[in-house]
């Protein structure tokens, strides 16, 4: 589905955010026979091909009209990192949300285990704000399903890499805030015309706004659903996300629910272990209790060090024993290995550590804004 560039002094659509479809219909009405959708994408998912003037079986004319109307490469890259391990980082600006460092997003290629996993952004910056997360540095707007897509194709053309094998949006932004642009970048990017990646390997993290759990779980593709708890009950969690004031766990596990009924997808609590934090034997008991009460399982993820957040790395020791409480109760529970420590490979870290350069500052981040689901 086309979405329009938001107040915008780049006119032209992004190819990213057309299907078959909707490039036809504009071909049609611009006077071009309706195959020329169906071809002009060809070249851009078959062939990796975004240059019109490089589709050679298209008229002098098209290729010239295609290039007044579409872009294929709407993102500036501002910075790239490549972590001794494979991961691969790129930092994007949008030209028209403004070329300071504010207004940039983050996608990282993480190869493991045969698969290549591409983690994008749904927002710019995110309105969420949680403590320990470098993206919390203010919210500037929504990505378009086409730039959210185009994260995707980019990171599959960085050298060596191929096709993406599996999507997760735990890049900057809270997804189902953005909830019409993510639907129809996963059509897109399941679509056996364009990214061809199985709906089963797109997983969506929100950080739990009930009613917009409801809504997804009326979507028709089966993509996985991942709630971000880092927290075992509601006073702890609302110490580190904002938006916990607005639903409690039970509420958002009640949502949760739902959407496994019409799902019949298991969900994963995403734990994130803040060393002294939320790492304690009593929170692993309590999130044990949490976990049982929907067919869900849990991945522990371990706090990567951000310059200037104020949590610390919690020991090997401790995640292991974590892991056991959680295991010894029954609960399905695995370590997500730590990807990446030698970049700036946590969430909005790399686009954190250019505007602490900046002397952008925690301090100085903008309040969390409240859901508008
Ligand atoms: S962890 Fe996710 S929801 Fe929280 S501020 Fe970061 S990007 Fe937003």
């Amino acid at each position: 589905m086309s979405q329009p560039h938001p107040a915008s002094s780049v006119s032209r659509q992004s190819l990213f955010g057309e299907t078959p479809e909707s490039l036809s219909e504009s071909a049609v009405a611009a006077g071009w026979p309706r195959r020329l959708g169906a071809q002009v994408l060809k070249w851009v998912w078959g062939r990796g091909v975004l240059d019109p003037d490089a589709m050679t079986d298209l008229s002098a004319a098209q290729r010239a009209w295609l290039g007044e109307h579409y872009s294929a490469s709407e993102g500036i890259e501002v910075a790239a990192q490549s972590a001794s391990d494979g991961t691969r980082k790129l930092l994007l600006a949008w030209p028209d949300a403004g070329l300071d460092d504010s207004r940039r997003t983050e996608c990282v290629l993480i190869p493991a285990e045969g698969r290549r996993t591409a983690c994008i952004s749904s927002q710019i910056g995110c309105p969420v704000g949680c403590r320990f997360c470098a993206s919390g540095l203010g919210f500037d707007g929504n990505l378009t399903a086409g730039r959210i897509v185009e994260q995707v194709h980019r990171l599959g053309r960085l050298d060596g890499v191929g096709r993406i094998s599996h999507v997760v949006f735990m890049g900057m932004g809270e997804p189902l805030a953005n909830l019409p642009a993510v639907t129809a970048a996963i059509r897109i990017l399941q679509a056996p015309w364009g990214g061809g990646i199985s709906a089963r390997r797109i997983t969506v993290s929100t950080v739990g706004v009930p009613s917009a759990i409801r809504r997804f779980s009326n979507f028709e593709l089966p993509v996985n659903l991942a709630l971000s708890l880092h927290a075992p009950n509601d006073e702890l969690r609302k110490r580190i996300i904002p938006w916990a004031e607005f639903a409690t766990i039970a509420e958002i596990l009640d949502a949760c629910r739902e959407w496994f009924d019409k799902s019949g997808r298991e969900i994963t609590l995403e734990y994130l272990l803040l060393g002294g934090f939320n790492d304690r034997p009593e929170h692993a008991r309590e999130l044990a209790a949490v976990a049982k009460r929907l067919r869900s399982n849990v991945n522990l993820i371990r706090w990567n060090e951000v310059k200037g957040m104020p949590f610390d790395r919690p020991s090997s020791e401790d995640v292991l024993h974590f892991q056991r409480i959680l295991r010894d109760r029954g609960v399905n529970t695995h370590i997500r290995a730590s990807r990446g420590r030698d970049i700036a490979a946590a969430c909005g870290q790399l686009r954190h550590e250019k505007s602490v350069s900046l002397g952008l500052s925690a301090k100085s981040m903008p309040a969390p804004l409240p859901p508008s689901a």
